[in-house]
């Protein structure tokens, strides 16, 4: 390829240029621009421009066939693997990490006109996720308490696994996945009090690692009058058919 100093660079070649830059730095300067964080769980929607999902699984699917190269396996005999990396790009970032990518569920709130202030538990939520430390499959429930006020926005039942869906379908950490999810009703509902309860099984500790077929992790998050009242926390959990997972 020819070098070009900057005198020689006329408009035409500049959008040339531009064309040769990876979609994903394109995606990442902006991120920049904006100081926004992009970590593995975070979603990015808001800086991909229509068109650009499609160019980024192509990337993907490239730099995917190198790591397949890598690993010297002949993806142009073996059958097997000859669409691998299309089939592994596709899955990132439309399938199982989509909640990186696409913005998120429309929900529609409602006032409480029911002034509804009991108790309500939804769950068991079934959650898929991925540890964002070997990109291993995470797969467990969520129970969701909310304690509304005449104030809290009321949506419907569906809408609190389509929320969870959403944050889930990132390369996640249990303990951040539920922060988010909680921070993420409390801004919809407005409600007095949230408690989460997440259980789930690490691939990364059955299929590599120890090995350990069985063992599973809980954890839990607590907002407003759940924080406040243990008798409201110990009714919340007693009512969570935990060993049903
Ligand atoms: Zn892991």
């Amino acid at each position: 390829m020819l070098m070009k100093s900057d005198a020689d660079m006329t408009p035409d070649n500049a959008a040339e240029q531009e064309e040769g830059v990876p979609v994903s730095v394109k995606i990442r300067e902006r991120l920049r621009e904006a100081r926004q964080r992009f970590h593995s769980n975070d979603n990015i929607a808001a800086f991909i421009e229509p068109g650009e999902l499609d160019k980024l699984l192509e990337e993907v699917t490239d730099k995917m066939q190198g790591v397949l190269d890598s690993m010297v396996i002949d993806t142009e005999s073996d059958h097997n693997t000859g669409d691998t990396a299309r089939r592994v790009a596709k899955m990132y970032l439309k399938e199982v990490f989509a909640g990186r990518y696409v913005k998120g569920p429309a929900i529609t709130e409602f006032p409480n006109a029911e002034h509804l202030n009991e108790l309500m538990i939804v769950g068991p939520i079934t959650v898929r996720s991925a540890c964002s430390h070997h990109f291993c499959p995470v797969i467990g429930k969520i129970w969701i308490g909310v304690m509304p006020n005449e104030h809290t926005n009321v949506i419907g039942l569906s809408k609190y696994a389509r929320l969870a869906e959403w944050v889930m379908g990132r390369p996640q950490i249990q303990e951040e996945a539920v922060v988010q999810l909680a921070d993420l009703i409390q801004e919809k509902t407005q409600p007095d009090g949230l408690a989460i309860v997440m259980e789930a099984s690490h691939y990364c500790m059955s299929w590599r690692g120890v090995k350990d077929m069985d063992s599973k992790m809980i954890n839990s998050v607590m907002r407003g009058v759940f924080l406040k009242d243990a008798t409201l926390r110990r009714e919340f959990l007693s009512l969570i058919p935990r060993q049903s997972v």
